[in-house]
């Protein structure tokens, strides 16, 4: 076979956007994929989580959101097989879209598992035996799997990984959810929302410990009030998985307590995969918690081979793997390429209502001795809010006092998703408050809030 320019391992978010981008410059590509296409974005994240997301919002809202609007349902009942099936159904129309957009890039696919066997040469262990793929460049983008609790490996029945938790042939009666990050908060409105009984424990004294912290206090009130439980500083010690259930214990306050439930979600976090790649004997360097250093182009201490997405350290969310695949695609093809700027990578949490994020919290600001300003606007007040029964939330822009940049926007409220892209915009080119609170925004929309809160952090408020 022909040496390639660019072999890349992984198609997830950052593999097979790298792929097609380096082919469309004109690289010869092979992209190898050992399970299915589009990583766990597509086939265990993101996707199958906001197709499920949504089909639950959908009947949590015929049952208790209609009937201020004056519309009666009558009785209304949900078949969780049919919701299931939607979400396959999806994922599955994206993985051929994958299929075909590397095709018809000209991206050689391969299936199989992938090993380094020297710094430009790739082996593939496929059914139908071992290929040897030779490269000029290889891109490591493996991604990440959930981290079980050292005392309750994931058996999918009882203790469920996320994975599994998408996979539910039933909505279970009792769900606990070890971790209140954005996967645990995100998979207990789903199950919430379908009448599970839904408690979260949590170790830390937070939930979603890296949002502005007055933004995460204000999220865990509706989220509390919209029925689901929270034990916080609260250290698991123990599940036990049984015939009919499933048994957690943790410490809170120096005691011991009990809860019983049909079964256990763990989301306490995700660690780089990279079993059985083969770095040590290429010298390429991890860091103590597994991920692979990179140099600014994402380049890891052996030249010819790079490394992006979930694998590297910082956010793990699909739009940063597929930015830093953009990245090394372009800068391989020896065009001017751009290393991502964390600082303008949004977050979003996709609960009702949403919580979407970009640069710095207030406390962090602070932490780094900026001298920083807050603008604050709630939806309470929004005219579109109002009309729409979309007015829980607020938006908080922290600029810094001097020169009144934006340092961060923080948004609570519904299609925070949404309205985020305006605030990267501002992060990414570094605007002023000044400049969002002079931008016309259409009248009503949910997005006045940001020129609202803007005006506020002038100190010029206008509708308060
Ligand atoms: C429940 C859940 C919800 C999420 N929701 C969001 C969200 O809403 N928004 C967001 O931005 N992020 C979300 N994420 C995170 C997002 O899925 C990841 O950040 C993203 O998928 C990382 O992309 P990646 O390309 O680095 O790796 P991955 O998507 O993990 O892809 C890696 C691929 O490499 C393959 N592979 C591994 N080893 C080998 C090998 N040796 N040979 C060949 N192939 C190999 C794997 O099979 C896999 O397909 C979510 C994650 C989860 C679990």
């Amino acid at each position: 076979m022909e040496p390639f320019d660019l072999v890349v391992i992984g198609s997830g978010p950052g593999g097979y956007v790298a792929a097609l981008r380096a082919a469309a410059l004109g690289l010869k590509v092979a992209c190898v994929e050992k399970g299915d296409l589009g990583g766990t974005c597509l086939n265990v994240g993101c996707i199958p989580s906001k197709a499920l997301l949504r089909s639950s919002e959908l009947y949590h809202l015929a049952m208790h959101g209609l009937a201020e609007h004056g519309i009666e349902v009558g009785s209304c009942r949900y078949r969780f097989t049919t919701m299931q099936e939607r979400k396959e159904k999806v994922v599955s129309g994206f993985r051929g879209g994958i299929a075909a957009l590397l095709r018809k890039e000209g991206v050689q696919q391969f299936q199989g598992s992938a090993r380094l066997t020297s710094p430009q040469q790739v082996v593939v262990q496929g059914v139908a035996g071992e290929q040897i793929l030779d490269s000029k460049s290889i891109l490591l983008a493996t991604g990440s799997v959930p981290t079980p609790l050292p005392f309750a490996p994931f058996d999918e029945q009882r203790i469920l990984s996320s994975t599994g938790a998408l996979a539910l042939k039933e909505v279970p009666k009792k769900l606990i959810v070890v971790g209140a990050g954005v996967i645990g908060v995100e998979m207990a409105s789903i199950y919430s929302r379908l009448g599970s009984e839904v408690v979260l424990v949590e170790f830390l004294e937070r939930i979603c410990s890296t949002l502005d912290l007055e933004i995460g206090g204000a999220f865990q009130k509706i989220l509390e009030q919209g029925g689901l439980r929270f034990f916080l500083s609260s250290k698991v010690v123990a599940i036990e998985s049984k015939e009919d259930g499933a048994l957690l214990r943790f410490e809170r306050e120096g005691r011991l307590q009990e809860l019983a439930a049909d079964a256990v979600l763990v989301a306490v976090g995700r660690k780089p995969y990279s079993e059985g790649l083969g770095l040590e004997r290429l010298g390429i360097a991890t860091t103590a918690q597994g991920f692979i250093q990179v140099d600014p182009f994402y380049r890891t201490t052996q030249p010819s081979i790079f490394a992006i997405g979930d694998l590297v350290e910082g956010p793990m969310l699909a739009h940063r793997a597929s930015e830093e695949g953009v990245c090394v695609a372009t800068y391989l093809a020896g065009k001017p390429a751009h290393p991502v700027d964390l600082m303008a990578i949004p977050n979003v949490i996709y609960t009702e209502p949403e919580v979407a994020a970009v640069g710095l919290t207030e406390e962090l600001a602070r932490q780094l001795k900026r001298k920083v300003k807050v603008g604050k606007f709630p939806f309470q007040f929004s005219s579109r809010g109002r009309a729409s029964g979309e007015d829980k939330g607020i938006v908080k822009l922290v600029c810094d006092e001097t020169s009144g940049i934006l340092l961060g926007g923080h948004i609570l409220g519904s299609h925070a998703s949404e309205m985020i892209g305006e605030l990267v915009l501002a992060i990414e080119k570094r605007m002023k408050v000044s400049e969002l609170a002079f931008l016309p925004h259409a009248h009503p929309t949910l997005a006045e809030a940001i020129k609202e809160a803007a005006l506020a952090a002038l100190g010029t408020p206008l509708h308060r």
